[in-house]
């Protein structure tokens, strides 16, 4: 889910700050989004909203995605926004978990 979704429903539930956007999508997550969708969701909802303070208030930082000011992270090569991605990693064969990548479109780029 993008960042800013989440600060609008935030919004309209009135909740004051972005760390409060992003627990309220959090509670709700497991009716917001199908089950298989769930990590992913998160992971980028997450993602964006660590270029905020938590405190941050919701009018300030819709105010501030809309000015691209917190732009989502493209990539060093050629500049084309960044996709993430999950993938399974199974360690040492009995630990299967989760990762989050992102990763350019267009070059192939990871981090
Ligand atoms: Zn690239």
């Amino acid at each position: 889910m993008r960042l800013i979704e989440a600060l609008k429903m935030a919004e309209a539930c009135g909740l004051s700050t972005v760390g409060e956007a992003v627990m309220n999508i959090e509670l709700h997550a497991g009716s917001l989004f199908p089950y298989q969708d769930l990590p992913l969701e998160l992971a980028q909802l997450e993602s964006e909203a660590s270029a905020f303070d938590e405190n941050v208030r919701v009018k300030e930082a819709i105010a501030g995605l809309l000015d691209d000011k917190y732009p989502v992270p493209t990539c060093p090569h050629c500049g084309t926004e960044l996709k993430m991605q999950i993938v399974t990693v199974n360690e040492l064969s009995k630990t299967v978990y989760k990762e989050v990548k992102f990763v350019c479109p267009r070059c192939g780029y990871e981090e």
